[in-house]
C-alpha cells in the first residue's frame, strides 16, 4: 500500500527543509531523505558556520525575513556574507527541522527515492527504506502516492553528503533534459608542490586561457601539495571547462593560473631586491624568484573532483521550470528547487540563496494552487 500525501518533498537538505516549513499546514506533506539525518551538507557549509546568503543577492531580504520568521537571527559579516547569529550551521538545521516537525511534516530518513512515475494526474514514488542499522540487506521497498512532488535532491557535488546526482535521473525520467554537469568551486591542480603544502599567502589569482586573462580574484591562496585552493581559487573554477568538441583533458593544456603574490607592492618598490624572502615565507620564496613574484605562472593540470567540490556546474536547464513558481514545464505538478537546477553562484552565500529562493517560490506556488482548488 502506498502512503498517501498531498505533497512529497524529495531531499531533506537546504531547499527541501525550507519548503517543508513553508508549505501550508493543511497540506499533508512528507520529506524523503536518503541520509540518516536531515541537512547533512548544510552542517558542513561555511566551514560549519553556514554562510546563508549574501547582501548582493536580490532575494537576500526575503531569505533573511524567512529565517527571522522561524526564529533564527542572522549576522552580517565582511563581503556581504550573512551567517546565523550563533555562528553554527547545526542551529540552522535544527531550527528548520524543528519547524518542519511542528508543521506536522512526516520526515522519512534512510529513505532513498529510486523512481517517480506520473499516472492519472498523481505521482507514484518508489523508494528504499533502510533500517537504522543501514545495511543493504535491511532495505525494504516503500511507495508514496501524492498530488505534487518537489524535487530538491541537490546536484552531484559532495557525494559524501548524499548528493550523487539522483535528481537528474528522476527529472529526466519525467521529461526533463540535462545540461552537462561538472564539479565547480573546488581546488586547482598544478603539479607537484609538496614543499609548499600548508602555506597560505594573500594574493591575486588570474586565470588565463591561451594566454588571455579570463578573470581575476583576490584573497587567501592556500597551497595544497599538488595545487592551490581557497575561495579566490574556487571562484575561478567554473571557467575551467572544455570548449565545443574537446575533452576537459584536451582543454586543460590551454589554461594557466598567474599568481601575484605581492599585490600591494609596486614594481618600483621591488626594484633592487635580490630575493622574495622577506615578502614571502621562506619555502615560497625558494620557489618564486623576485622577478616572478607579481606573475608566477602555474599550469592547470586539473580541478579536484566531486568530493571536494562545493557546487555543481550544469544541471536541469532553468528554462524548463517556470521562474516564478518553479513548476516544471515538462511535467505539471512537479516542482524543482536548489542545486539540481543549472544555476550557480560564487562562494559567499549565493548557492544557499539559490536553494532558499527556489524552495520558497515553489512552496508559495504549491500553496496557491491548493487554495485555488
Ligand atoms: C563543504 C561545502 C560547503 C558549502 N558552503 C556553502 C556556504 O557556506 N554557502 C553557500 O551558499 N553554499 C555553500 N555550499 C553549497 C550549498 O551547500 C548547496 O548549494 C546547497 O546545499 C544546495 O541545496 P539543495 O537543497 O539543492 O541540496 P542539498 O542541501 O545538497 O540537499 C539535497 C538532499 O537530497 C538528498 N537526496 C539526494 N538524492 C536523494 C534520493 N534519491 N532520495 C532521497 N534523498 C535524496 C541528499 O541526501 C541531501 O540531503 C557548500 C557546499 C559544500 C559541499
Amino acid at each position: 500500500m502506498s502512503r498517501r500525501y498531498d505533497v512529497c518533498i524529495i531531499g531533506g537538505g537546504a531547499a527541501g527543509l525550507a519548503a517543508a516549513v513553508s508549505i501550508d499546514r493543511s497540506l499533508k506533506t512528507c520529506i524523503l531523505e536518503k541520509n540518516p539525518i536531515p541537512g547533512r551538507k548544510l552542517l558542513a557549509t561555511g566551514g560549519g558556520r553556514c554562510n546563508l546568503t549574501n547582501a548582493a543577492c536580490a532575494g537576500s531580504r526575503k531569505t533573511l525575513d524567512f529565517f527571522a520568521s522561524i526564529g533564527l537571527e542572522t549576522r552580517l559579516e565582511e563581503e556581504g556574507r550573512y551567517y546565523p547569529y550563533s555562528g553554527r550551521a547545526s542551529d540552522v538545521v535544527k531550527i528548520l527541522a524543528d519547524r518542519a516537525d511542528e508543521a506536522g511534516r512526516d520526515l522519512y530518513l534512510n529513505c532513498e527515492v529510486r523512481s517517480i512515475q506520473k499516472r492519472d494526474g498523481r505521482f507514484l514514488i518508489r523508494a528504499e527504506e533502510k533500517s537504522a542499522r543501514g545495511g543493504a540487506r535491511d532495505a525494504a521497498p516503500v511507495s508514496f502516492d501524492c498530488g505534487r512532488v518537489l524535487l530538491a535532491c541537490g546536484g552531484k557535488a559532495g557525494p559524501q553528503y548524499g548528493t550523487t546526482g539522483d535528481g537528474y535521473r528522476l527529472a529526466t525520467s519525467l521529461g526533463h533534459s540535462l545540461n552537462r554537469v561538472y564539479p565547480i568551486l573546488t581546488a586547482v591542480e598544478c603539479g607537484d608542490m609538496e614543499d609548499l603544502k600548508g602555506i597560505r599567502a594573500r594574493g591575486k589569482v588570474t586565470l588565463k586561457k591561451d594566454g588571455v586573462p579570463l578573470a581575476s580574484e583576490t584573497g587567501e591562496i592556500q597551497f595544497t601539495g599538488d595545487g592551490i585552493s581557497g575561495i579566490c581559487v574556487f571562484n575561478l573554477t567554473p571557467l575551467i571547462r572544455a570548449g565545443e568538441g574537446e575533452t576537459l583533458q584536451e582543454a586543460l593544456g590551454r589554461f594557466e593560473v598567474c599568481l601575484d603574490l605581492a599585490p600591494d607592492l609596486t614594481d618600483e618598490r621591488l626594484e633592487g631586491r635580490e630575493s622574495s624572502f622577506g615578502i614571502l615565507t621562506e619555502a615560497l620564496a625558494e620557489r618564486v624568484p623576485v622577478e616572478e613574484i607579481k606573475d608566477w605562472r602555474l599550469p592547470v593540470r586539473g580541478v579536484k573532483g566531486w568530493r571536494q567540490a562545493q557546487c555543481t556546474g550544469g544541471g536541469i536547464p532553468l528554462s524548463e521550470a517556470d521562474p516564478v513558481t518553479m513548476e516544471s514545464r515538462c511535467c505539471g505538478g512537479l516542482y524543482l528547487a536548489g542545486e539540481i537546477l543549472d544555476r550557480q553562484g560564487p562562494c559567499g552565500g549565493y548557492n544557499l540563496q539559490n536553494a532558499w529562493e527556489t524552495a520558497l517560490a515553489a512552496a508559495e506556488a504549491i500553496n496557491a494552487a491548493a487554495a485555488e482548488k
